[in-house]
């Protein structure tokens, strides 16, 4: 018997405004897709709140029934523990309003809203805030683990830029935490993942960005990824903060600036965006055309907010995804040796092996300032096995996890939270590093029950 069928849920629907999704309910087989296909999870109920009041209720609900409790924000991470079996999932998909107070450069955001809904919010207004590069993602997730994007390099981690949260907490108490207010649940907030309560609105300090910029791409052959990385790496010691470029590694899509016969066939392409003044910018990233053969480019200006949006093509959700992730304070040649062993033996012409250059303001904060602790990772990296037929998981994850065997003696020890996978909880200490104890203590005051475990989670001690 499941939770479903001896719950009563009418005690949750009175005066719950959102709607309450049951699995004999036509929109629940949608309702509990997320973005990796590899998740199948049948919560017993989806309370899709639409006020913070909807959010106190349901936590009020799965903590008075003892019942296993998942958060979703934009339903992105590939862990997937947005949904969870058997359980009640509070669903933030339908409160994504995003309001800019452009007097004191501030957004406030709710806990459902995408990337592409904050940066529409932000960009009428020439402001933005660091996000990621896909902008289907989820800003809670994506903030709650330290967040990170093109602004990154300029403006520092997405969490550097939170002013303010309000936390539904594990006692169904509402708390709004800032440097100034339950400073020690904001610290924890700023990396800490779902741990801490359902954050139903994020207030941001916004800067001048755009609306147009320089940005594009830039790609080279696979025959001469070596020289193209090792001078990538030369010029981001050197490059200022308003220019951050990311190399990835994979089978050519079939791009229109490319000639056709390299659609399909292994590449490093250059992703590129400038933040400053794009005449600067332009002569900026002259010198990466020389890297080496260039097989296409394609470089303009052009909104940010389609920026934000250009790989989304490429990210699109359903497909059935496997990560592993390393940090790395630098780029070694053997790491480059083992890239391209690898790009070599690519399992699906879908899979990825991407270097985020974030580094800049990143790194100029001390690793306990926020809960997000890798101030020394200059480098992000992601192998990203993506495919379509379950046929293939047992190849395409093998290929990810050797790679990642095979890079581990050039990483630096930490990774990103956001991107640890379900298999991968023994990782979550190296998550945060020094800062896991506190993490722990913090946990222990606000959640001391764990009510909120559904996550890379950070026991109470
Ligand atoms: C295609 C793709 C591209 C990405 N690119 C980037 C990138 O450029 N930079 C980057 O930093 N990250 C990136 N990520 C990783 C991303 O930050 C994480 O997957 C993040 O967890 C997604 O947030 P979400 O709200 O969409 O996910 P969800 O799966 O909905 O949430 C993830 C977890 O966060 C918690 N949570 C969600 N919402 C709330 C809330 N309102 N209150 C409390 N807890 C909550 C829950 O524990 C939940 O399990 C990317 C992910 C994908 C899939």
């Amino acid at each position: 018997m499941t939770n479903a069928q001896v719950l009563n849920t009418e005690e949750l629907q009175g005066g719950f405004g959102g709607e309450i999704l049951l699995p004999e309910d036509p929109a629940y087989e949608d309702a509990r897709k997320i973005w990796n296909a590899t998740v199948d999870k049948r919560p017993a109920l989806i309370a899709r709140c639409s006020t913070t009041q909807d959010v106190v209720r349901a936590v009020n609900f799965a903590r008075d029934n003892g019942i296993l409790l998942a958060v979703r924000g934009g339903g992105h991470n590939i862990a997937g523990n947005a949904m969870c079996d058997d359980g009640i999932v509070i669903d933030l998909s339908g409160m994504k309003a995003a309001n800019v107070d452009p007097a004191t450069r501030r957004a406030t955001v709710e806990g459902g809203a995408t990337l592409a809904d904050m940066d529409a919010a932000t960009q009428a207004h020439g402001l933005a805030t660091p996000l990621g590069i896909n902008s289907t993602t989820g800003v809670a997730g994506l903030t709650l683990g330290g967040g990170f994007g093109w602004l990154s390099r300029k403006f520092g981690m997405t969490v550097d830029n939170l002013e303010s949260a309000e936390v539904v907490m594990a006692d169904g108490g509402l708390i709004r935490a800032s440097e100034t207010e339950y400073p020690d649940l904001f610290w924890a907030l700023r990396g800490g993942g779902g741990n801490f309560g359902v954050v139903t609105r994020f207030t941001f300090n916004l800067h001048q960005v755009g609306p147009d910029l320089l940005s594009g791409l830039m790609v080279y052959p696979i025959s001469e990824a070596k020289s193209v990385l090792q001078q990538y790496r030369d010029f981001m010691a050197a490059a200022p903060d308003d220019l951050t470029v990311w190399s990835v590694l994979r089978k050519a899509p079939p791009l229109p600036f490319l000639p056709a016969d390299v659609h399909g066939q292994a590449v490093v392409v250059l992703a590129i965006l400038y933040v400053g003044d794009p005449d600067q910018g332009t002569k900026m990233v002259d010198p990466l055309r020389k890297f080496g053969t260039l097989l296409g480019e394609h470089i303009g200006v052009q909104p940010y907010v389609n920026w934000q949006k250009a790989f989304d093509p490429l990210l699109t959700p359903g497909a059935r995804n496997y990560w592993k992730s390393h940090n790395f304070a630098k780029l070694d040649d053997g790491l480059f040796d083992a890239v391209i062993e690898y790009i070599g033996k690519l399992p699906s012409p879908q899979c990825e092996i991407f270097f985020g250059a974030i580094g800049g303001a990143t790194t100029r904060k001390p690793s306990d300032f926020t809960a997000y602790a890798h101030r020394d990772a200059r480098y992000v990296m992601n192998v990203h096995g993506r495919w379509d037929d379950p046929a293939d998981d047992k190849r395409c994850i093998a290929w990810a996890r050797d790679f990642f065997a095979a890079s581990a003696p050039f990483a630096s020890g930490g990774v990103y939270v956001n991107f640890l996978t379900s298999d991968e909880t023994d990782r979550v200490r190296s998550a945060y590093g020094a800062n896991y104890d506190r993490l722990a203590q913090i946990k222990r005051k606000y959640d001391p029950d764990n009510l909120f475990h559904m996550n890379q989670n950070i026991a109470p001690t």
